[in-house]
């Protein structure tokens, strides 16, 4: 083929590629655009996922009738004059290039109104064409319609998911600007249904209620907290470990109110919930950031849903450590949810909660790939004074608090006691060994060799004495004096198995450490006496952070006062 200019249609269809994947895409345009606008009231209304229209309306400043067909032109914009306005930018838009993309998928009309004028414009565009403007009458500020997207491009369209799905994901987008403008008014509507609304307040607390329902917001902490030099700044809210979420979905990031997409940064928000909730669970939260426009580049995506920090580090450890004081601060112990307990025998309960606790006692516990340390809490969390009362089924400890009834698994609460006992050896560097009277040999695996042969200096910090004894055997010479109860060798196999599966994320010897301490513990099923119960409920009184096992399974769970004459029927 010969070298040829394309056409502007053409040329408007590859560019739309770029900015406009799915209906979502087009609504967090719009939405932004109206933000950019100063609305204090935002609708927006999908059919069909969007599919079919997307329609948000808005009180801003609107258009006079001779901006109208510059709004549709490629690089038009009213919020940028030069590149090194980027440095200092307030506003979403600066590439004037939205509106321009969107016009050239689908069908659009702009009805806008400047609030010194006494009618409004309409623009309608088919597909790129622009049809000429003409007057209509309305209120101030913009609405923008968008019908048929992706009709003319086929292969676009034909990716599409589902209605709902799409529906989902729009969804998020107008939620997240919902989260990050709480003085705005914002409404949702899908197929005619209203989906969500905030009050327009200003205050982020009421914005959760209304984008994540009463019963989520109600479990979600505020957190605070800034950089030394103060130019990092950290507020919103994070959900309480016992609200966890399958995926992301609920974690929404903002930084200078802009909604992005942050795998490190989110993952340094999950290392902060690290121990305290399950792996494969994932935090509810809306993170706002604040930093000085010229300390982010927002000018890396098309779409802008990404962003480069200058100093990520910092980012990223002040966003961890007021995560951390936050969760410190409030993790309240687990409360029996009342589905569970019913007025029942003693059995019954039983029954209930190992089904409520998917019987990981006892068993390995399952490894906690790509988390971080589980590094001491800043602050404490302290576990309440408890008077033990017995076991049941040989695994969970009752004991009676200041506010109730509690129930310890005795295999998580050993384990997050030896834990942090290892820890803190650890962090002192005083490993304390016991020694064998005389050493065990153990004959390992290529695999388990190769995990000793890698992890050497880390096994020796937490006290082990190892030494090669000729091919694949190991000389047992002492092993950490947690783990004293346990048959050296079998135990050894099994750490440097589970090692073997690697704790990415982790530091190796606080991964070894974690798996060293759930060999060790007190397995489920054994029976204790009264005494070593006792001294186990003080030992986890004493940790830094009580409530959870080292792999974030709870330690206890709590049957309040209240719950339980509420059960009874004595109120
Ligand atoms: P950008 O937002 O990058 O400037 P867009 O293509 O999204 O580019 O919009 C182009 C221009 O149209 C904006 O700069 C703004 O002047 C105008 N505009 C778009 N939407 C609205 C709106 N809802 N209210 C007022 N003006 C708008
Ligand atoms: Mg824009």
């Amino acid at each position: 083929m010969p070298i040829q200019l394309l056409d502007d249609a053409t040329i408007g269809k590859i560019a739309a590629g770029e900015v406009v994947e799915r209906p979502a895409s087009v609504v967090k345009e719009l939405v932004e655009n109206a933000l950019d606008a100063g609305a204090r009231r935002l609708r927006v209304e999908l059919e069909q996922g969007g599919k079919a229209l997307i329609r948000v309306s808005d009180d801003g400043a609107g258009m006079r009738p001779a901006e109208l067909p510059l709004a549709l032109a490629r690089h038009a914009t009213s919020k940028l004059r030069a590149f090194s306005d980027l440095d200092r930018l307030a506003c979403y838009g600066f590439r004037g290039e939205a509106l321009a993309s969107i016009a050239a998928v689908s069908v659009l009309e702009i009805v806008s109104r400047a609030a010194d004028h006494d009618h409004a414009a309409r623009l309608r565009a088919h597909f790129g064409r622009v049809e000429p403007a003409g007057a209509v009458p309305a209120a101030p500020g913009t609405t923008i319609t968008v019908r048929d997207l992706f009709a003319n491009v086929p292969a676009r369209a034909a990716f599409l998911r589902a209605d709902v799905t799409e529906a989902g994901y729009a969804q998020r987008a107008v939620a997240a600007c919902a989260l990050a403008h709480p003085e705005v008014r914002v409404e949702l509507l899908s197929d005619g249904k209203p989906v969500f609304r905030t009050d327009g307040s200003g205050r982020l607390a009421n914005a959760a209620v209304g984008v994540l329902g009463a019963e989520v917001a109600a479990r979600l902490i505020p957190i605070a907290g800034e950089s030394e030099d103060q130019g990092v700044r950290v507020g919103g809210l994070i959900g309480l470990p016992s609200l966890t979420r399958g995926n992301r979905q609920q974690l929404i990031l903002l930084v200078n109110r802009r909604w992005i997409e942050h795998k490190s940064l989110a993952f340094a928000l999950e290392q902060a919930y690290h121990t305290l909730i399950m792996v494969g669970r994932y935090p509810v939260a809306v993170i706002n950031l604040e930093l000085p426009p010229d300390r982010v580049d927002v000018n890396v995506h098309p779409t802008k849903r990404e962003v480069r920090f200058r100093e990520e580090r910092l980012v990223f450890a002040t966003l961890q450590r007021a995560a951390r004081a936050a969760l410190m601060a409030h993790t309240p112990v687990q409360s029996v949810p009342s589905v569970v307990v019913s007025p029942l025998s003693a059995a019954g309960v039983q029954r209930r909660l190992t089904l409520a606790d998917p019987e990981r006692a006892g068993r390995p516990a399952p490894r906690t790939p790509a988390r971080a340390a589980p590094a001491p809490a800043a602050a404490s969390s302290a576990a309440p004074p408890l008077r033990v009362l017995g076991q049941v089924g040989g695994t969970y400890i009752i004991a009676e608090g200041p506010n109730g009834l509690y129930l310890i698994d005795q295999h998580a609460a050993h384990e997050r006691v030896l834990l942090e006992e290892l820890l803190t050896r650890l962090a002192r560097q005083t490993p304390e060994a016991q020694r064998l009277l005389e050493p065990l040999v153990v004959e390992l695996n290529p695999g388990q060799l190769a995990v000793f042969e890698g992890l050497r200096a880390e096994l020796t910090h937490l006290g082990f004495e190892l030494e090669g004894f000729g091919g694949s055997a190991l000389a047992i010479r002492a092993v950490p004096a947690i783990m004293r109860r346990r048959e050296p060798r079998e135990t050894l196999l099994a750490i440097l198995d589970e090692a073997a599966q690697g704790g990415d994320g982790l530091s190796r010897v606080e991964a070894l450490a974690m798996t060293t301490a759930c060999h060790s513990a007190i397995r489920a099923g054994q029976t204790l006496s009264l005494a070593e119960m006792r001294e186990l409920v003080l030992q986890l009184e004493g940790c830094t952070a009580p409530r959870a096992c080292a792999h974030g399974r709870p330690t206890m769970l709590h049957l309040s006062q209240t719950e339980l004459e509420r059960q009874f029927e004595r109120r």
